[in-house]
């Protein structure tokens, strides 16, 4: 093409390429059709299934194929709502009392839109001044319900997994442990630990580490004198102990294991003590939260999701790390093309304190809520699901089930014993009955109106929930109660 001719091929490309920016009144027809569907979503939510089986299991989205022809909103919205927001599990729902996250709740997606309307740049002081010392004054919120120093540090991350391996970096280097080291290293941890801990050591690439499963009490917490003596045995082995890491908040029962007394072994060691409290963390702005996770603020770095147990949609974990400096040490870096945006204040920039670089501003949609609705629904929203945890539990043993421990927080572990496989005297038939708890649960998915989830404890197929949407209330309860009632009594008591 010849010079002169540019202005022209350069004015057509424009034209084509300026339906990315809709004008004011197309704007706003798109989001009343938008906000159509989301109210219209909303407001089904008590109706609509918590776990939805068909038979298609949304196949039909396939039919969303990008092609150069736009199918246009209506559509794509028309394709969401048959097989997307239809088949599987629906964790908006109230009823949705399977997996940990859930629930979504809506102020937080409106701090999205801003965010993502605005685009404002979080991720450099020098880009978004404003929108770092945001992110830093949430974080030091989150800081503030830990118990950390002014010395603490954090980021907001995409979410539990992603801020326990940022986490498990910098325990790594502030324990200065070199490749020559792994093979020698050893972690502490729990049967009952997030595979994503053991997950952060491959991707880190300290798979080759020892990884010693610390004995549980009966409540399937960690025991800090069987940790003690684990330390002992593996340094007088010649072996380099490096890291420990407690649940608060663990995921098959919801157990804290007892944080201060492993904070005094990991100390006595010089270990590396790191809490994943990415379920439990925020129960500590409760009263009873903030008792069951004392000693969590002793700690040399903390997980905490909003996205669990503060309800927020998807998206959002917290890392802290109580020496700030360290989190720094693991995650800055300098480049020629970052020039201008060199350190100007004391202000930490997220990009200096985990590895991405250019980032949503993720504190956004939990500072737009938190300024709307205050703390204070959060507190009781909180108190009110482990309440609801220990009425099922109360309900469920009176019906004659078998129950875990009185939960920590807001999990409870149940199974069904049929009375027919109760003889008196005799060994209880095991695989029976785990195969009559695996029918009921399929049955509780198939019946949909509340959706609960399965585990093994001590090799037992044994039922959960756990309440964390911000959506179950006592009726969720009593819903969930009848069904149980109604299934029993189809497969027999
Ligand atoms: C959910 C959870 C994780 C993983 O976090 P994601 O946000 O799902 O990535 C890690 N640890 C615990 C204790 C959890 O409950």
């Amino acid at each position: 093409m010849i010079e002169t001719a540019l202005p022209d091929r350069i004015a057509h490309l424009e034209s084509i390429a300026r339906a990315l920016e809709p004008g004011a009144a197309d704007r706003s027809a798109l989001l009343r059709e938008v906000n159509q569907y989301a109210e219209e979503f909303l407001e089904s939510l008590p109706d609509r299934p918590a776990y939805h089986v068909t038979d298609a299991m949304g196949i039909g989205i396939r039919e969303g194929r990008v092609e150069e022809e736009p199918p246009g909103l209506s559509r794509a919205l028309d394709l969401l709502r048959e097989h997307v927001d239809g088949p599987g599990l629906n964790p908006a729902s109230g009823g949705h009392l399977g997996y940990i996250p859930g629930g979504g709740i809506y102020t937080s997606a409106l701090g999205d839109f801003l965010s993502d309307i605005s685009n404002r740049y979080a991720g450099v002081f020098f880009g978004g001044p404003g929108a770092v010392r945001l992110e830093n004054l949430v974080t030091r919120w989150v800081a503030d319900v830990v118990g950390y120093p002014d010395s603490a540090a954090g980021v907001h991350l995409a979410g539990g997994s992603m801020a326990n391996l940022v986490a498990l970096a910098t325990a790594r280097d502030a324990r200065g442990l070199r490749g020559k080291d792994y093979q020698q290293a050893v972690v502490y941890l729990t049967s009952q630990t997030h595979h994503c801990i053991e997950k952060s050591l491959r991707v880190l690439g300290l798979g080759e580490c020892h990884v010693r499963q610390v004995p549980l009490d009966d409540r399937y917490r960690m025991r800090p004198d069987d940790l003690d003596r684990l330390i002992v045995a593996d340094g007088a082995a010649g072996l380099k102990p490096w890291l420990v890491v407690a649940s608060a908040g663990t995921t098959d029962v919801g157990a804290v294991d007892p944080l201060t007394a492993i904070a005094e072994v990991s100390a006595r060691h010089g270990l590396w003590y790191h809490v994943d409290a990415a379920y439990g963390g925020f129960f500590g702005l409760t009263e009873h939260g903030r008792s069951m996770l004392r000693g969590m603020e002793l700690s040399d770095s903390v997980v905490l999701d909003p996205h669990k147990s503060l309800f927020l949609p998807y998206g959002s974990g917290v890392l802290l790390v109580r020496d700030g400096a360290r989190l720094a040490e693991t995650n800055h870096y300098e480049a020629h093309y970052m020039q201008d945006a060199k350190k100007v204040t004391d202000e930490l920039s997220p990009a200096d304190l985990s590895p991405e670089l250019t980032r949503p501003f993720r504190a956004l949609r939990l500072w737009l809520p938190l300024m709307i609705h205050g703390v204070a629904p959060f507190r009781a929203a909180l108190e009110e699901k482990c309440l609801l945890a220990r009425y099922f539990r109360h309900e469920v043993a009176r019906r004659g089930f078998w129950v875990g421990p009185e939960p920590d927080l807001s999990v409870v572990v149940y199974r069904y014993i049929p009375e027919r496989m109760r003889a008196p005297g005799a060994e209880l038939d095991w695989p029976a009955v785990d195969r009559y708890n695996e029918q009921l649960v399929e049955a509780i998915r198939r019946d949909g109106r509340v959706f609960v989830s399965s585990t093994r404890l001590g090799g037992r197929f044994t039922l959960r929930i756990a309440v964390v949407v911000h959506r179950t209330h006592l009726t969720t309860i009593h819903t969930t109660l009848t069904v149980l009632d109604e299934l029993v009594n189809q497969l027999g008591k």
